[in-house]
């Protein structure tokens, strides 16, 4: 597709989740991703926002998420307003649906939100004209990261069909581990989970996912493998990080050279060896690479010009 060229047949007015896109569909942003990715490297985006204002609100901390969706908006030509939820009227008691409709008064036309309860972000798109994209739900869906996290390891693999990724650590009260079950099983890989039994529980119900029993059995085999950070935020109790941790030695039982994924912020020695995380293998600088043009295509085609 190429960038500028208003392509119809988008549906979707909101990104609220990777859940319920179809395989097309994922594979659209990721082909206009890798197309913004060439457009902005050679500057060749245009102004293809230039009518929208979009709206950062970022109510749970966040470095990757909220600098590439700023980049991602202004590289194509937006007015950015990042609402800084400390020092704003939130801190008054003001509710999430009377800030989103304070932005939406003044002429914010898109929302990135993340706020730490699951389902904020369909609240706001039910209570609001906006359009809005989740930046991460509670333990419920970070879409844009599984998108990026999608595009960096289909680049990696070549394609994702039959292919196995093993999503290690604090998997229940991950938003990233359930938007890649869903955006990577979409595209044909094959899921294994692997924590604490607490961290896995309920996930043999998914379909198409593999609940293994130890790490070890996780690794066996995998094409890739992503590790997680532990959710203490989300009342993740820290567990054995040793018996879940990624290291050398239980990496020799992947596939010959799969690649390691995080979605940041990392602890290394605790879910991930320092070598590891900055290793030949890993994807996880990748993963931050590939967030601009996958943010910029979300934000273009929601925007309704690509
Ligand atoms: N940055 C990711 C998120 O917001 C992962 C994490 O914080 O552990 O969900």
């Amino acid at each position: 597709m190429t960038v500028g060229a208003v392509a119809a047949g988008w549906v979707h007015r909101h990104l609220l989740d990777v859940e319920g896109l179809t395989r097309e569909e994922l594979e659209r942003i990721l082909h206009l991703a890798v197309d913004m990715r060439e457009a902005r490297a050679a500057r060749a985006h245009g102004s293809l926002l230039e009518n929208e204002i979009v709206g950062l609100a970022f109510y749970e901390a966040s470095t990757r998420t909220r600098v590439s969706f700023e980049l991602a908006a202004k590289a194509l030509g937006a007015t950015v307003v990042d609402l800084g939820i400390a020092g704003s009227s939130v801190s008054k008691g003001e509710s999430l649906v009377d800030t989103l409709r304070t932005l939406e008064r003044t002429g914010v036309t898109m929302v990135v939100l993340r706020h730490a309860s699951s389902g904020a972000a369909h609240l706001a798109a039910r209570t609001t004209g906006l359009c809005i994209i989740n930046a991460g739900d509670g333990t419920h869906a970070h879409p844009t990261q599984a998108l990026a996290d999608a595009l960096t390891l289909r680049e990696a693999l070549g394609s994702l069909s039959g292919r196995t990724v093993a999503i290690v650590g604090d998997v229940a009260h991950s938003r990233v581990a359930r938007s890649n079950i869903h955006a990577l099983g979409t595209l044909g890989a094959h899921i294994r989970v692997a924590g604490p039994r607490a961290w896995v529980a309920g996930f043999e119900a998914w379909p198409g996912v593999e609940v293994a029993r130890t790490i070890e059995d996780a690794l066996r085999k995998a094409n890739a493998v992503m590790t997680l950070r532990v959710q203490l935020e989300r009342g993740a109790r820290p567990a054995d990080h040793l018996a879940w941790r990624l290291d050398e030695e239980r990496m020799q039982l992947a596939a010959p050279g799969a690649p390691i994924l995080h979605p940041g912020p990392t602890n290394e020695g605790v879910e991930i060896t320092a070598d590891l995380a900055n290793g030949a293998r890993s994807l996880i600088g990748r993963q931050v690479e590939n967030g601009v043009p996958v943010r910029m295509a979300v934000l273009a085609l929601l925007a309704g010009v690509a």
